[in-house]
This record gives structure tokens, sequence and C-alpha cells, in this order.
């Protein structure tokens, strides 16, 4: 560890606060928790990569953002409350603006959700930051990929497809990631690509309620078919139930727009099973959030994963 990096870790240490269950920080050689009674530690692992998961000119701020976000993704996934982690970071060069930029962007997340970094490693090598996420949720509380069961709704968060509508745009040419778009639209999708939203809230609200929950990262058929295979029931789509935002709709092709919503990753929305019997709660749930939450289909017998819907919307996915 060379001087250089020395003054990267000061300078994020600057930035992260403290916490009445943090009995020792960043600073000596591990840091040391006390997790709250009758709970479980939730724990997840998430790894960016420049030019993989996300367009290497992306800056630094967004890279912050995004790098705990889909962390904290997997916590609400697992309705479990965020807590602490450790950053690992791999930089091509020591540069405090860029860690001053990143750090921005870090912890403009991680206060907001009362998240404390309490550790991490500090190396030179390509772009690379992944970061370890802990979080707590009461014993036998959490909400696991195998609990569905026959004949439950498939319920998802906010809207879909807008993360993968932004990414198209930019592979197009059409999108610069590194400032505002001119129109309104193409900004609320660069947004959803750049600064996804971790639903945490929900999450927690969910326990007791949903059977089995996960995080959409690579696509509602992809991260669906995770509960279907790990609850062994099979999944029956609504193609044309998808929430889709009005900036993805004015911005595709309606074929588009659903394949975006169907196969796109990247939006870190909740995608979850209930009883039918909790439609009026989930449905006051989303009031109460003041976040729309949409039916999308329900889980049968049958093997593998259905598409339902009209002509070529409809999508199928057997394994
Ligand atoms: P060691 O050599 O004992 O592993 P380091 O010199 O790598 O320790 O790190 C010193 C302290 O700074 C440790 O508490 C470590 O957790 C913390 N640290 C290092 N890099 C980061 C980082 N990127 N973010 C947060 N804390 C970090
Ligand atoms: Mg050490």
């Amino acid at each position: 560890m060379s001087l250089a990096e020395f003054a990267l870790i000061d300078r994020i240490r600057a930035r992260s606060k403290g916490r009445d269950d943090i009995v020792l920080g960043i600073g000596d050689d591990a840091a040391l928790l006390q997790p709250l009674a009758g709970h479980w530690l939730a724990v997840t692992a998430d790894t960016l990569n420049s030019g993989v998961h996300f367009p290497p000119e992306t800056l630094p701020a967004d890279i912050g953002w995004k790098t705990l976000a889909v962390n904290l993704s997997d916590l609400a996934a697992m309705g479990a409350t965020p807590a602490w982690g450790t950053l690992a970071l791999s930089l091509p060069e020591a540069s405090a603006a860029w860690i001053d930029a990143f750090a921005d962007g870090f912890f403009a997340l991680a206060d907001a959700h009362d998240w404390r970094l309490i550790g991490g490693d500090t190396t030179r090598g390509p772009l690379s930051l992944s970061v370890t996420a802990f979080g707590q949720v009461p014993h036998g509380q959490a909400l696991r990929r195998d609990g569905a069961q026959v004949g439950d709704d498939i319920w998802v968060s906010g809207t879909l497809g807008d993360a993968a509508g932004a990414l198209a745009l930019w592979q197009r040419g059409e999108l610069d990631v590194t400032r505002p778009a001119a129109d309104a639209e193409t900004e609320f999708l660069r947004q959803r690509l750049l600064r996804p939203t971790p639903r945490v809230e929900l999450g927690v609200a969910l326990r007791g309620i949903a059977s089995a929950a996960v995080d959409i990262s690579d696509g509602l058929v992809a991260d669906l078919g995770h509960i279907a295979r790990r609850s062994g029931v099979a999944a029956c789509l609504d193609a044309s139930s998808l929430p889709l935002s009005p900036a993805l709709r004015d911005g595709f092709e309606e074929d588009a727009a659903r394949n975006h919503a169907m196969g796109g990753g990247d939006d870190y929305e909740l995608c979850f099973t209930a009883a039918q019997a909790q439609r009026q709660t989930v449905d006051g749930l989303s009031r109460a959030l003041n976040l729309r939450l949409t039916r999308v289909g329900r889980t049968t017998a049958h093997a593998g994963m259905h598409g339902e819907g009209s002509g070529s919307h409809g999508y199928e996915h057997f394994r």
C-alpha cells in the first residue's frame, strides 16, 4: 500500500459516519460490530467493473451511487434493513478528485439509509468497485427465493425496462451518460440507469406478506425464473400487464418497450410473490409507500415459465 492509497482511505474515512452499533470502524485490521439481538445478518456482495457494468465514461459520482445501490437492492430483496459494509476499490490511479466525486454519490445513498462504511481495501488496477453489505432481519422473517406457493400472485414494483431502454439509447449513440439529456423523458431513463433506487422500504414492509422475493438485476424473466426454480413452481406472466413508464413508451416502439421490460436488467425493482389473500394489503402498501406495485402474473403447478398476452408480446422461457 503506497502513501497515495493511504491518503485516499483518509478521504473516504472522513466521509463515513458512526453508528451506535459500530464498536470499531475504519482504521484497524477489522471492524467490530454489535448486531441486534433476535436478528439474522443478511450478507451480500456485488462488484461493478468499468466497461462491463457501466459505460467507461460514467461520472464517478454516478458510479459511487450505483456501486452501493446494487448491494442495498439485494438487502431489500431479503427484507433486511441495511446496516454496514465494506468497499473494495481497484483504481487505475490515485486521484483525490475522483475519490471525492465517487464519495459524493456513494455516501448520498449510504446516509439516506443509515448504512455505514466500516472498512475495505484499496488497490491499484483496472477500475473495479466491490461492496460487501450487511443488513439485519428479525429471526425467520427474511424474504427468500424459495417460498412461493402455487396460486400466488406475482408482483413488481415501479416500472420495468427503463434502464435497458437507456442502455439501448447509449449503445446507439443517442444518449450521453455524462450530462443531462435535453428532453425530460430521456433524462428520466438516464437517471433510471445511473441512479437506481433500491426498494429498501418496500422489502422491509413485505416481511410477513410476500412469500418470495428477488430484485430485478438481470431482467424480469431471468430473475423471476430464480424464484420459480427455487420454489418448485412455474411462473405465468401476463406481458400486457407489465408497468411501463411514459418515458419508455415514448422512446420505443411498443414491442421494443415490452422486450426491455421483460428481459432488460438493471432496473433494481423488486419482484415478489404473495398469496391472493394479500391483494388488499399489497395495494395498501403501494399507497403508503407511494410506489407503484403491479400484479403481472401468477404461479402455477406446471413446469417452466409461461408468457401470456397478445401475439408477439407473449414470452416463453423453459428450462
Ligand atoms: P490492512 O493492511 O490491515 O488490511 P489497510 O491498510 O488495507 O489494512 O486498511 C487500513 C484501514 O482502512 C482498514 O480499517 C481498512 O478496512 C480501511 N480501508 C481500506 N480501504 C478502504 C476503502 N476503500 N474503504 C473503506 N475503508 C478502507
Ligand atoms: Mg491489517
